[in-house]
């Protein structure tokens, strides 16, 4: 069966904005999963703010896979809807793919699994990016050349306030002379994460060739086929369950813990 995935897009900036509605016509959300269904092996739907609880209602987090996440405008302020279920990092804990986009370092999900304000600084001047591989046998690099370049993006710079990666997949430099940690995996709970970093909405970066291989890559790498409920308890042991035999002793807090 192919890889459940869902694109979500704000889909704020399409709309109102005349220079990000001739770069994506169509949605950035519709761009990326265009590019992801090229791979027959992923089946890529999208969802987007406007819709009924933000297009991620819990009975689709429980039918997706892996989830991509560009937000920006209201990126700080919603996120993933908080007060449902599907705002809680639990779907990731359970096994969920999740991979950030750009801007969604400062969405809700993202910062509460890195449990960091993720803060950066940053500038929107169209300068070139270059990409470098730093990790070549990397599964998220497969295919890839020594490095990359994107003709027009927002500049990014360190320092990157999020925790030590598990690892680190790609440094861009750009023109303007600084550096960035741009492609981060982490892991949390049974969930796998990829931090990447391009695709500022004014320019086609979603559009580029390069950079729909590292987007199939990433479903791939974090597609976790199982579903780890387990991990959301915290069951008690008592004395006559133990697996090897031991006699209660000292003090305790309750009769009945649980
Ligand atoms: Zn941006």
């Amino acid at each position: 069966m192919a890889i459940r995935t869902v694109v979500w897009g704000e889909n704020i900036h399409e709309r109102t904005n005349a220079v990000v509605a001739q770069v994506y016509p169509r949605g950035m959300h519709t761009t990326i999963a265009d590019a992801l269904n090229t791979d027959a092996a992923i089946s890529a739907s999208t969802a987007t703010l406007e819709q009924e609880e933000h297009g991620l209602p819990q009975s689709r987090l429980d039918e997706t896979d892996v989830l991509l996440w560009w937000g920006h405008a209201r990126r700080t302020r919603r996120g993933l809807p908080t007060r449902s279920s599907s705002g809680s990092p639990r779907r990731v804990w359970q096994g969920m793919g999740l991979i950030v986009l750009h801007s969604g370092h400062h969405s809700k999900i993202f910062k509460r699994l890195m449990g960091t304000p993720a803060n950066l600084h940053w500038r929107e001047a169209g300068e070139r990016e270059r990409l470098w591989v730093v990790n070549p046998g990397h599964p998220i690099a497969k295919g890839l050349p020594r490095y990359f370049e994107l003709e027009n993006e927002e500049m990014y710079g360190e320092p990157f306030s999020v925790p030590e990666p598990l690892e680190t997949v790609f440094v861009s430099w750009f023109q303007g002379g600084e550096i960035f940690r741009s492609g981060l995996t982490y892991r949390r709970g049974a969930g796998n994460i990829f931090y990447f970093r391009p695709g500022h909405e004014t320019y086609p970066t979603y559009h580029d060739k390069t950079v729909g291989v590292v987007l199939r890559n990433a479903v791939h790498w974090a597609f976790n086929a199982e579903r780890h409920e387990e991990l959301m308890k915290a069951p008690n042991t008592p004395v006559d369950k133990a697996i090897e035999k031991i006699v209660e002793r000292g003090a305790k807090l309750a009769k009945h813990p649980g």
